[in-house]
């Protein structure tokens, strides 16, 4: 929202590209700017690889890569941004941590990685044909996980989670600040408050909580009519604070903007201090019983706009919810619905919450997967669990 606006400068017609192989000519003119020229400038023109895009060979930088050695064009930091905590429903990232795109991945398979690179950037960056090798690969780790920086012209970054947060919060516009992620070694098990809905069930199936782990890992309140700051600070710390409004069809106890006011009540009081580094996570989400007035408030409340998730069931939306959060990518994932679509939502109500269709919980289950970037898992079977 406070982002100001960049100049684009890259407007400008792109230079033309002169073809050095004349073997190039016989294949079909490609569109826009080509990858295949990157090692050519980098090993015969001696040209600097931080002047390229490394995720489409673009000349127009308009940025560095936050994660390898290399810039980046103003389009693929877009596409980067929107895609950079996206994950699929087995745990794995959804697009290949250079380019953001890709439709064949090689995945990562050191247990605490969940990155994936697309055969073109492996074939172009590091070497041809290392696409293939690495596929008759069994164990293989990738250009994060191994020892050794370097891998062709595929440079990791030094302290590139530092280069993550600061790329993000230089061109993200979100006004929320994203926190650093956190080495695999230092990841602890995520602490919970789960006001009013529980989400222990989806957290352990997502493998955040172990089954008949400490039940200290996850306090939930149905109540906090009577809970104050000091209960709070001594169920603490927590690392998530999660609450909803009721499920519809259940008996409510209170109106519908009581939960959310609560809910900013007793997230102030969990809070860590301001300036602490510690990664703190929080989710509100709103079952559509909200009115308008109440959803204004709670996005200025909560300083950030709510997305909508629905459970659609073939062309039929049997469930939806507004969610605002401040953990990444729940926005990328989900776009917000227009109003039109919204009213006949609303209009639907009314028939809906007949059962099979998915609860507010479990509609935001897949929202957690970034967490895997801060907090200590357990071995989990994605998969069966949805
Ligand atoms: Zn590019
Ligand atoms: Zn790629
Ligand atoms: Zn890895």
């Amino acid at each position: 929202m406070a982002a100001a606006p960049v100049l684009d400068l890259e407007e400008e017609p792109s230079m033309d590209i002169i073809l050095v192989d004349s073997s190039e000519l016989s294949s079909p003119p490609s569109p826009g700017p080509s990858r295949d020229l990157i090692e050519y400038e980098v090993k015969v023109n001696q040209r600097d690889i931080e002047d390229m895009c490394i995720c489409c060979g673009s000349f127009q930088v308009h940025t560095q890569h936050p994660l390898f050695e290399g810039g980046m064009c103003t389009a693929c930091k877009d596409k980067f941004l929107s895609c950079l905590f996206l994950y699929d429903d087995d745990g794995n990232q959804s697009y290949c941590s250079i380019c953001c795109s890709g439709e064949t991945l090689l995945i990562c398979e050191n247990p605490d990685c969940t990155r994936c690179y697309c055969f073109e950037c492996v074939d172009t960056l590091v070497s041809p044909g290392t696409s293939e090798k690495v596929q008759a690969m069994s164990n293989w780790v990738c250009f994060l996980c191994l020892p050794f920086p370097r891998s062709g012209l595929l440079q990791r970054r030094r302290k590139w989670r530092g280069w993550l947060k600061a790329f993000y919060d230089q061109e993200a516009e979100s006004p929320l600040e994203m926190y650093k992620t956190v080495p695999v070694w230092k990841r602890e098990p995520v602490r919970v408050l789960s006001l009013f809905g529980d989400i222990k069930k989806e957290l352990t199936s997502l493998g955040f909580l172990e089954n008949g782990s400490d039940p200290g890992r996850l306090k939930h309140l149905d109540d906090v009519t009577n809970t104050v700051r000091r209960d709070v600070e001594e169920w603490g710390p927590f690392d998530l604070v999660y609450g909803s409004t009721p499920p519809l069809g259940h008996a409510c106890d209170h109106p519908p903007g009581w939960y959310l006011f609560q809910f900013h009540r007793v997230l102030q009081y969990a809070r860590p201090r301001p300036g602490s580094p510690q990664a703190f996570f929080w989710m509100f989400v709103d079952n559509l019983v909200l009115t308008e007035d109440d959803r204004a408030v709670a996005t200025r409340f909560l300083e950030t706009d709510p997305v909508t998730i629905q459970d659609v069931c073939g062309r039929a939306v049997r469930n939806a919810v507004h969610v605002w959060s401040n953990i990444p990518a729940v926005k990328s994932r989900h776009s917000a619905l227009f109003s039109q679509e919204e009213s006949f939502l609303r209009a639907q109500d009314r028939q809906r919450a007949k059962p099979p269709a998915r609860g507010p919980a479990k509609l935001v289950k897949n929202c957690f997967l970034p967490l895997r970037e801060y907090f200590k898992y357990f071995s989990t079977e994605f998969t069966s669990s949805l």
